[in-house]
């Protein structure tokens, strides 16, 4: 029998503001394996981040149901959830959200402050700076540094649980071609060497060449490129 890691059924979510109400979702149906690398295109405002949200437990759908391991996380009580989103998700945004008043080791090490017990953090902060190309930034403050390297010390910080999913919400929408090549075979390597399972929302055709399949959205729907 086949276990899909994220399956997505008829998940849909209406927002309601201002005069008419937005389907940001539409009966979205989606599966995605172990280890798959999954890109996701599609014009700004055709739900892209709505679903990055739901299939992270950032937000919960009015209908339909988002099963993680084959268990609905809409149904989750909040401890469960937190330790969901805390422990096996990892996300990336366009712009960065790093804390400018923390600096990359205090950036990095939030999530994990944030788990009982501080098991060997420091250790696990050093070998993500190192990995990273960053480690002698350590110190410094988020707004020293360029826009690829601030998306590196987020991929650090979305790394330091070690979760098995990585979501990527148009992490490249903000980078020069070169660091944004750089973030983006970053994860790649991450679904290659460590196995995790990479969902990545996109415009950028280097993006898109990167991923095992790509799906395009339009409108809450989505549909096979
Ligand atoms: P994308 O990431 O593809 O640009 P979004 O998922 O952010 O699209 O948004 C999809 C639609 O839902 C848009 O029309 C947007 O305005 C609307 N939307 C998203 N989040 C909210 C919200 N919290 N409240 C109201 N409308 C929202
Ligand atoms: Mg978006």
């Amino acid at each position: 029998m086949e276990n899909h890691f994220i399956k997505l059924i008829n998940v849909t979510k209406t927002y309601h503001q201002g005069l008419s109400p937005v389907t940001a979702l539409d009966h979205i149906n989606l599966k995605i394996s172990r280890n798959e690398f999954l890109a996701i295109t599609g014009k700004s405002g055709c739900g892209k981040s709505t679903l990055i949200n739901m299939i992270g437990g950032l937000d919960s759908p009015d209908e339909g149901k988002v099963l993680i391991d084959g268990e609905d996380i809409s149904h989750m009580d909040d401890r469960r959830l937190t330790l969901f989103r805390r422990n096996r998700v990892g996300i990336i945004f366009q712009f960065f959200n790093l804390l400018p008043i923390l600096t990359l080791e205090e950036n990095i090490a939030l999530p994990h402050l944030l788990k009982e017990g501080t098991d060997s953090l420091e250790e696990k902060i050093d070998h993500l700076l190192i990995e990273m190309g960053l480690y002698q930034r350590r110190h410094h403050k988020p707004y020293e540094l360029s826009g690829g390297e601030m998306q590196r010390v987020a991929i650090c910080r979305a790394l330091i649980n070690d979760p098995d999913l990585i979501l990527a919400d148009e992490p490249t929408g903000n980078l020069d071609s070169a660091s944004g090549r750089q973030v983006l075979e970053i994860l790649r390597r991450l679904r290659d060497e460590q196995g995790k399972t990479i969902l990545l929302v996109t415009h950028s055709p280097e993006g898109a060449a990167m991923a095992d399949r790509v799906l395009r959205m339009k409108d809450g729907r989505l549909l096979v490129e």
